[in-house]
């Protein structure tokens, strides 16, 4: 699932209403800063983001998402909530904006800087069956695969 290209949203119904709930649920219980449908089993293009009480709407549900701005570069560390216990440093964009589609159907924007932007880049390649340690180096990826194939037998 997680290395599935996840498909768009056509219709915002409440089915997908009640997805995107499960979502945000799910997110705040795991303390995650950001989640991709994909990550609980759904193959859809929905992405939901932990805001950090900045903004109204939060936590926030961006269904269709599409980056349309990356501006700078900024390394930080990364994990994912579908990648327990693994933590590593990853170059991405410092500024980035999303468009998409609110639970309403509504087109919108949201614009993040470091944190946010790294979660919403994140969640973004989920929904292209891409993960973090995909943008490790070969070296750290051998180490990645050791280590967590360790933990896993
Ligand atoms: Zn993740």
């Amino acid at each position: 699932m997680l290395r599935r290209v996840a498909g768009e949203v056509r219709e915002i119904n409440d089915e997908i209403r009640e997805l995107c709930t499960d979502m945000v649920e799910t997110m705040g219980a795991a303390h995650g800063v950001g989640l991709a449908a994909n990550q609980i089993g759904r193959a859809l293009r929905i992405i939901t983001l932990e805001m950090g009480g900045e903004k109204e709407k939060d936590p926030l549900v961006i269904i269709n998402p599409e980056i349309i701005v990356v501006e700078g570069e900024d390394a930080g560390e990364e994990g994912c909530l579908s990648i327990p216990g693994f933590y590593e440093i990853v170059k991405r964009g410092k500024k980035v904006v999303l468009k998409g589609k609110d639970v309403e159907g509504k087109e919108c924007t949201v614009e993040g800087n470091d944190l946010l932007a790294r979660a919403m880049q994140h969640e973004v390649d989920h929904l292209n069956g891409i993960l973090f340690i995909d943008h490790l180096s070969p070296i750290k990826k051998q180490l990645f695969k050791r280590e967590y194939g360790k933990e896993r037998k």
